[in-house]
């Protein structure tokens, strides 16, 4: 019996540069996505304690940590419009109580999230029968300030918008670009936490 890891499953959603606006050329099968399967180690301390709120609290933090890597893992664009993906919106379903315990995430490419007609594509994937309202993972934004997020399209360290450059995959879990080796050395510390996770990324790309 093994329990100390979490059967985990992101699948991210989005669109190319070159795919047609039309909804069903866009969402007719296979839909461009990625898939990747984690198997995060779950600290023996939860193991031990069985305490599902602590479960629940380390899964969130472990979901915050990976979200840079899926960002940046191509030059996704948005998956309702023909802008580059600005940010992404995550949908979850889990089911920590059984063994292994299981997680689900989608994660949607958009131009932007909260404002706009895109924002408001996104609210349909919160109404699908069976699923919970998705986990808010963009903070509330204050009009009176000005946000920058880089695209996914840039370097996972430096955010350097690298479209003309040829971009640099993480060789071991082949989801990370960076626009060098530098860049990558220097996310290593970070990234580290999450390359070693990902079992497989299966890409529905060209
Ligand atoms: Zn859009
Ligand atoms: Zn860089
Ligand atoms: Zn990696």
């Amino acid at each position: 019996m093994s329990n100390d890891t979490l059967d985990l499953t992101v699948k991210i959603y989005g669109s190319a540069a070159s795919d047609p606006l039309d909804e069903d050329i866009r969402y007719s099968e296979p839909r461009r996505h990625a898939v990747l399967e984690l198997r995060p180690r779950i600290p023996d301390v939860l193991n031990a304690s069985r305490d599902q709120q602590a479960l629940a609290e380390w899964v969130k933090g472990l979901i915050m940590d990976l979200l840079p890597d899926v960002k940046h893992s191509a030059e996704w664009y948005c998956e309702f419009c023909d802008k580059p993906s600005m940010e992404t919106h995550e949908v979850m379903m889990g089911w920590l109580h059984i063994n292994p315990p299981k997680l689900v995430v989608w994660t949607h490419h958009v131009c932007d999230a909260v404002v706009g007609e895109c924002a408001l594509k996104l609210k349909d994937f919160d109404s699908v029968p069976g699923l919970p309202p998705s986990v808010p993972m963009i903070p509330p934004r204050d009009p009176s300030k000005t946000y920058t997020f880089p695209l996914a399209r840039t370097c996972l360290y430096c955010k350097n918008d690298s479209s003309e450059q040829q971009m640099s995959r993480c060789s071991r879990c082949r989801l990370s670009r960076y626009c060098g080796t530098q860049c990558q050395r220097a996310d290593w510390p970070r990234h580290k936490k999450v390359c070693k996770m990902v079992d497989s990324a299966t890409w529905v790309w060209k």
